[in-house]
């Protein structure tokens, strides 16, 4: 998911528009802003991208003031209906309340059935909604300290954004899983889950919201918190490999540059005759360039996107995911024809769209096709924030990648090991979640459930 929020600005919901259209990327099931306008929030939310949602300029009336959240969505757990679009509103004894959450609760469950003991009763079925549960459960009395009351007994992935009608506040979990990033437009303060978001609004970027850290903006200016035991931070180095945007900094870092490093470290890692280097568009063009830059192979785009077609693993039904790829890509015949081609990606999750592509660069010609992966094989899945699949579903779970390699039809298949990720994404910070890739959670099992609750 991807969270967006501006405070103390008079286009306010216009700014979170522009704000989520550049984090659609994170999401693309629904979408969804509330504004304040000091004395009453407003909402609009709905299914679909953000400039089908909130394509009429009629809406924007509908959300006055100088404050707005919002939130683009892709379930991980909850089902993909209205009822669970975000940013979830409520009103609670002392006002309104709104919050927008990027991540996963994994102690979810459990703490739900404790609050329905209680007597709650749970409006939607994604974990976010405990929270607002917890905070207006809490004894304490700010809000602020409600919220960290609320919070600590929650384990998970969170980057969160709460609304009410004075005041804005953001909060990055102790792991700091989630990227989340602090911006200021004039004198309005900005947080966006990536800081491509920033940009296309023109905000000068601040720095990035601290693991641990609650941000809490006012008329009167921004307050920093620590209320949370320190823990070791393990931001999510899948955000490196594929989720975030490339023009965005994330963890200290520029993505883009990360990739192609990922890309080179994948070069020293496999030799490869062959005469050209391929991506699979567009998440793999980075890795390609690196590896062509290093090895001197040529880059070629050998694969032609078409562009108006969404993120196909994200579509949250089997069925749409299946057409997916051919809808999306197709070869260069008369470039590839007769070639050694090596075609380079992000990850392999369940191995289809791999097996696809090969199928299409053979068919367009090439002598030999070879896979490189620039991530290590996905055996585990993730519980903190990212919708990959069961256990079962990752091909790499229980195939070897000889195995994989056959299934793909490819000549050859390597994969990234994983201390090329970690030194190409940089050992100077070497405690990030790397779990879907090791199995090492940094939060342990016991509270976990057996298996992601996907959507
Ligand atoms: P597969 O057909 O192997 O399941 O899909 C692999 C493709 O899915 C890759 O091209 C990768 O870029 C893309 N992809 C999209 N979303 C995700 C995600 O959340 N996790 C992973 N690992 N890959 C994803
Ligand atoms: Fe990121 Fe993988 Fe960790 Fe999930 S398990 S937070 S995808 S590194
Ligand atoms: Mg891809």
């Amino acid at each position: 998911c991807g969270i967006f929020g501006i405070f103390g600005h008079p286009e306010a919901a216009n700014l979170t528009y522009l704000g989520l259209y550049a984090l659609q990327h994170r999401g693309q099931e629904s979408c969804g802003i509330v504004s304040s306008d000091g004395a009453s929030l407003h909402a609009h939310k709905g299914m679909g991208l953000v400039a089908d949602v909130f394509g009429n300029q009629e809406i924007f009336k509908q959300l006055p003031g100088e404050g707005a959240i919002g939130h683009v969505r892709y379930s991980t757990t909850g089902s993909s209906v209205i009822k669970n679009v975000q940013p979830i509103m409520v009103d609670y004894s002392r006002g309104s309340i709104a919050v927008a959450h990027n991540g996963n609760i994994v102690n979810a469950q459990i703490i739900k059935d404790e609050l329905e003991a209680w007597g709650s009763i749970f409006q939607t079925t994604m974990d976010t909604e405990i929270i607002v549960h917890l905070l207006a459960t809490s004894k304490t009395s700010s809000l602020l300290e409600r919220i960290a009351d609320a919070l600590q007994r929650i384990r998970g992935a969170y980057c969160l954004l709460f609304q009410t009608e004075t005041r804005m506040i953001a909060v990055r979990d102790p792991h700091g899983y989630r990227p989340l990033c602090l911006g200021k437009l004039g004198n309005a303060y900005v947080v966006a889950s990536e800081s491509c978001a920033l940009d296309l609004i023109e905000a000068e970027f601040i720095r990035e919201i601290e693991p641990g850290e609650i941000v809490e903006i006012t008329k009167n200016g921004m307050t920093s918190h620590f209320p949370f035991k320190k823990v070791a931070p393990a931001p999510c180095i899948f955000e490196f490999v594929y989720f975030a945007r490339p023009d965005s900094t994330i963890f200290g870092k520029n993505v883009y540059l990360v990739r192609k490093e990922l890309g080179r470290q994948l070069a020293r890692e496999f030799r490869i005759e062959a005469d050209m280097v391929i991506p699979v568009p567009d998440s793999g063009v980075p890795a390609a360039m690196g590896y062509a830059e290093e090895s001197g192979i040529p880059f070629e785009l050998g694969l032609i996107r078409n562009h108006y077609v969404g993120r196909t693993f994200i579509e949250p039904q089997q069925a749409i995911r299946h057409f997916g790829v051919k809808i999306k890509l197709n070869p260069v015949r008369e470039l590839i024809k007769g070639k050694r081609v090596i075609v380079i990606d992000d990850s392999i999750v369940r191995g289809t769209t791999s097996r696809k592509i090969v199928k299409m660069v053979r068919n367009a010609g090439a002598s030999e096709v070879h896979v490189l992966i620039s991530s290590p094989p996905t055996s585990y899945p993730c519980y903190y924030g990212i919708d990959t699949p069961n256990r079962k579903e990752l091909i790499s779970s229980s195939h070897t990648v000889d195995e994989i390699r056959r299934y793909i039809t490819a000549d050859s298949l390597g994969y990234l090991t994983p201390e090329g990720l970690t030194q190409a994404v940089g050992t100077e910070n070497t405690s990030y979640c790397r779990a879907c890739f090791t199995g090492d959670y940094p939060i342990k099992f016991p509270q976990l459930r057996p298996e992601p609750q996907l959507g």
